[in-house]
């Protein structure tokens, strides 16, 4: 510990954001082994009042963390019930004392078995955040285990400031360590959905799991730096690496608190022109911190989140509960959500068993093709009339992905005035008005859109798709992503174009793909005539901070001279300077 150790860097997940400097705590891989041994019949009896007994006393002291949580923390406080749920959980009890009873062995013994048969269960699971559950089993068993041995439940004491280096923390111990005010935590298990990442990310503690065996390497006082967003470890870190991590800590401190503090402003150009910032979403629950980060509303509704990863189809009822799970959390800021756009890289277990046989997934039965079609259309129906249903209570709009061009969109439109009218006969609300608008991602819609925008409510510049198809370049195929270039001339005059014909027929139109959300893109968007912007809630604030240093007539003259050039490398050339321009040396 006092000489000097050399730098040693590990890769892990990281899983809450952050730069953390300071002396491990380790909290050592623990070593608690279940004692075994036969039991002779007299002595059942005992064996199972000892694991009841150690039972009530962990229920006993995780109430008594739950009580001081209460007030501060909702989600440890639901974990930890949770836990005490499983103390009392039928097969795992019955299935300890049953062992005890059949085999004659001790309560420590009995308990064990009872938990790996559980254990094995979860560890067969596909589901990620399910097989994740498998450590608040051993969590559990854990502290019974604890109990039963009469050793210390307490929980662990590191030093204020400490970096607490651990094999995995259990969410008690989590949610008691912030209160001693750690600089951060490390786990060699773990994965984005464990708990300690949950909690971390909760209470804003840098934190990187995952790290195999870093309790082995590291020891009790050893400096550590950790950086919570890269999911990187340095122990003993250099003078020279301490002071590059220092930097860059004070430069996200300086962007946070930039980018809070940007929260309550508008999205207003320095002539003034307002610009409407939207999230997109792939489920509900993203909601809270989509407007904690500012944004309007939601844009874009990704609802394939319904059918992915589950092997059930969502009935009617879940998505008229996701609609207005939507519309309760949104409390009358607007929505749009987007029927189902599955297929090709989005598939679903349906799609899977439907084994289609298509050479080109991304040119075949997917999207809006998929709903018209007989395998899709009743999983359509449905869709439409849950959302219907919603739409009775607040503000949504709904959308078609993929739309090819006005064929398509009356086609789509039949389904949804069939469902209406169906609704409508059985007396059952929605909102009559509903509007209801199109992706443009394909370059068929960008060229119709003067004909599109004659027969729908809104348009969706879905530019990551948009992309695709325009420069014949697979979005997720790396040997081509050079081509993946959304500042292309052909791009500007697509996007320009589908600006000006929603202009004309006085419609909306927002722009949703990845390269909404590029602060750098934003005079371009805002020189074609693009007002309403909707991506990823954690961009709301970088590109709200770039519409405010913006002049709309600048945007325009800047895209003007951009629209002469040749190349997708000259245009962000261009741009560039043009920022570095406006940005003044001071700035940036
Ligand atoms: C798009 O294509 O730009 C879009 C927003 O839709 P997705 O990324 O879901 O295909
Ligand atoms: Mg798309």
């Amino acid at each position: 510990m006092t000489e000097r150790r050399e730098e040693i860097r590990r890769k892990g997940l990281g899983v809450s954001q952050g730069i953390a400097f300071g002396r491990a705590y380790l909290i050592g891989r623990d070593t608690l082994k279940a004692p075994r041994h036969h039991i002779e019949a007299d002595d059942i009896d005992t064996e199972v009042a000892r694991l009841y007994k150690a039972i009530a006393a962990s229920d006993k002291q995780l109430a008594k963390i739950k009580d001081k949580l209460a007030s501060e923390n909702e989600s440890d406080y639901h974990i930890i019930t949770a836990h005490q749920m499983m103390l009392h959980d039928e097969h795992l009890v019955g299935a300890a004392v049953s062992y005890i009873r059949d085999e004659l062995i001790n309560a420590e013994w009995g308990a064990r078995k009872a938990v790996d048969d559980i254990t094995r269960v979860f560890d067969a699971l596909e589901d990620e955040y399910l097989r994740e559950r498998r450590s608040d089993v051993e969590f559990v068993f854990e502290r019974v285990l604890r109990n039963l041995l009469g050793r210390d439940t307490g929980p662990p004491s590191p030093p204020p400031d400490a970096i607490v280096v651990a094999y995995d923390l259990s969410p008690a111990d989590t949610s008691q360590l912030h209160k001693a005010a750690v600089s951060g935590l490390i786990t060699d298990a773990g994965g984005k959905t464990s708990h300690t990442a949950i909690i971390a990310r909760a209470h804003e503690i840098p934190a990187v799991v995952g790290l195999e065996n870093i309790t082995e390497i590291i020891e009790t006082d050893d400096l550590v730096l950790i950086d919570g967003g890269a999911g990187i470890v340095i122990v003993n870190p250099s003078a020279a690496t301490v002071a590059e991590f220092r930097d860059e800590q004070r430069r996200q401190v300086a962007a946070t608190s930039q980018l809070q503090a940007m929260r309550d402003l508008p999205a207003r150009t320095r002539d003034d022109t307002d610009i409407q910032l939207y999230a997109n979403i792939d489920m509900p629950d993203e909601l809270e911190d989509a407007i904690e980060y500012g944004a309007m509303g939601v844009g874009l509704f990704r609802t394939e989140f319904l059918y992915m990863g589950h092997a059930d189809l969502p009935d009617e009822e879940r998505h008229y509960q996701a609609g207005i799970d939507v519309i309760t959390k949104l409390n009358g800021l607007p929505a749009t959500i987007r029927t189902f756009d599955l297929g090709a890289d989005k598939l679903a277990p349906f799609l899977t068993a439907a084994a289609l046989e298509e050479a080109n997934p991304a040119l075949g039965l997917r999207s809006i093709r998929l709903c018209l079609a007989e395998l899709g259309r009743p999983l359509f129906r449905t869709q439409l009339r849950g959302l219907l249903r919603a739409s009775a209570h607040g503000p949504i709009k709904l959308m078609f992905p993929m739309i090819s061009g006005v064929a398509e969109l009356r086609a789509a439109k039949t389904v949804v005035d069939e469902v209406k009218a169906e609704l409508g006969a059985a007396g059952i609300l929605y909102d009559e008005q509903i509007k209801i608008g199109i992706m443009i991602e394909m370059p068929s819609a960008a060229l119709t859109a003067d004909l599109l925008a004659q027969e729908c409510d809104f348009f969706s510049i879905g530019t990551n798709d948009l992309i695709q198809y325009t420069m014949a370049v697979d979005r997720v195929n790396e040997y081509v992503s050079y081509l993946y270039e959304p500042l292309h001339p052909s791009l500007l005059r697509l996007i320009g174009g589908v600006a000006a014909a929603a202009k004309n027929a006085n419609i909306p139109v927002t722009i949703c793909g990845e390269m909404a959300g590029d602060p750098m893109i934003a005079p371009v968007l805002i020189g074609l005539g693009m007002r309403e912007f909707s991506m990823s809630a954690v961009s709301v604030p970088e590109v709200k901070a770039m519409i405010r240093s913006l002049g709309v007539a600048e945007c325009t003259a800047l895209v003007k001279t951009i629209q002469t050039l040749p190349t997708a490398a000259e245009i962000r050339a261009m741009v560039s300077d043009y920022l570095a321009r406006i940005a003044g040396p001071s700035k940036r």
